[in-house]
């Protein structure tokens, strides 16, 4: 069995590995090829933790395995990352044991993944503004993985706590980006991506802020409760998402779906868009939006590809069980 520990998994993971990975398993999802499982995700009753696992088998890609892992508030006082995460893949032929992968670094880069797939797929060619509504650990990875996409001018961002915002004006100046700080209604207006990746349980973003043609990237909601932007925005937007079953009951679709305002044959599976059963974008002047809500496929999708390069750059290690 291998062990590819965090420290592989940044070391040998890169951006563009993760969107191929992300990119190919929302394909295989789309065509019937790779299932997620039904979510287990439990308040443990001990130190206010949320524990669960993530579990599916790409058939395509002959990955199968579970991402265990979940939520412990207490961890920033201990020097740790709240968010813990561990993936074990199987050997689809056997269901032995096949690998230990670190999965927090692993989820940032595969979050990050799914919007840039999503940037790459249904926003304009001429976008040249990219807005944030966030500033926290996921941010960083997320303006990064969205520069790749489109030949971006310059990032506006706002973010409720002010203070986190420098953080992230590093990021955008380390990609060669100009970098403002500026309101949620200025996002709306100069933007032409907006990434929403924020814990908020309120919209952030109003329908009457943004432009025609605009793409968003809703990240954040990933829970019952959550919410980032304006159900009305879902409502006149063409929707899509990574899985439609999480869409409608976890990610910022819920709210339009529960208010009956969103049914949800209209919203689509990205991996349409990539298997070009659908056309995605059809006007300059459509509003998208990605809700994208993380699916286990995607989190086995990358520490498939950590195990490879691991194997490949000598860094697995290797222990018997
Ligand atoms: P973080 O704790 O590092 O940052 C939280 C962010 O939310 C910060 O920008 C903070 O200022 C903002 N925020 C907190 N309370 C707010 C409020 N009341 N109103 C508005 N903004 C508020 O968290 P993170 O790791 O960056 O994760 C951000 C969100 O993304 C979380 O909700 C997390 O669950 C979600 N997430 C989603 C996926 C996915 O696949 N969709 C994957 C990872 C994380």
């Amino acid at each position: 069995m291998f062990v590819i520990t965090e420290a592989t998994c940044q070391q040998v993971v890169g951006q563009q590995d993760a969107f191929s990975a992300v990119e190919a398993v929302f394909a295989a999802m789309a065509s019937g090829d790779a299932n997620n499982f039904p979510v287990v995700r439990e308040a443990i009753g001990y130190a206010d933790a949320l524990y669960g696992f993530k579990s599916g088998f790409d058939k395509a890609g002959r990955v199968l395995g579970v991402k265990s892992g979940g939520y412990w508030p207490g961890n920033a006082s201990k020097g740790l990352t709240n968010h813990q995460s561990t993936v074990f893949l199987f050997d689809a032929d056997t269901g032995q044991l096949d690998a230990l992968v670190g999965g927090n670094y692993l989820t940032a880069v595969r979050t990050a993944a799914a919007s840039a797939v999503s940037i790459a797929h249904l926003a304009r060619e001429d976008s040249e503004v990219l807005g944030m509504i966030g500033a926290g650990h996921q941010s960083a990875f997320q303006l990064r993985a969205a520069a790749e996409q489109r030949a971006f001018k310059k990032v506006v961002a706002w973010n409720h706590h002010p203070d986190m915002l420098p953080a992230l004006e590093k990021v955008a100046n380390d990609v060669g980006l100009p970098f403002e700080a500026v309101t949620q209604e200025a996002v709306g207006a100069q933007a032409d991506v907006i990434i929403s990746i924020t814990s908020a349980h309120q919209p952030l973003l109003m329908k009457d802020w943004i432009k025609p043609g605009t793409h968003l990237a809703c990240m954040g909601t990933d829970t019952k409760g959550k919410q980032e932007v304006d159900p009305a925005i879902l409502v006149s937007a063409a929707v899509f998402t990574d899985e439609v079953a999480q869409s409608i009951s976890i990610g910022e679709a819920q709210h339009a779906v529960n208010a009956g305002d969103l049914n949800e044959d209209a919203i689509t599976p990205i991996g349409a868009v990539i298997n070009k059963s659908h056309q995605g974008r059809r006007t300059a002047d459509d509003i998208t939006v990605f809700d994208g809500t993380g699916v286990g496929l995607q989190d086995l999708a990358v520490a498939a590809v950590a195990k490879r390069l691991a194997i490949e750059t000598g860094l697995a290690q290797v222990i018997e069980l």
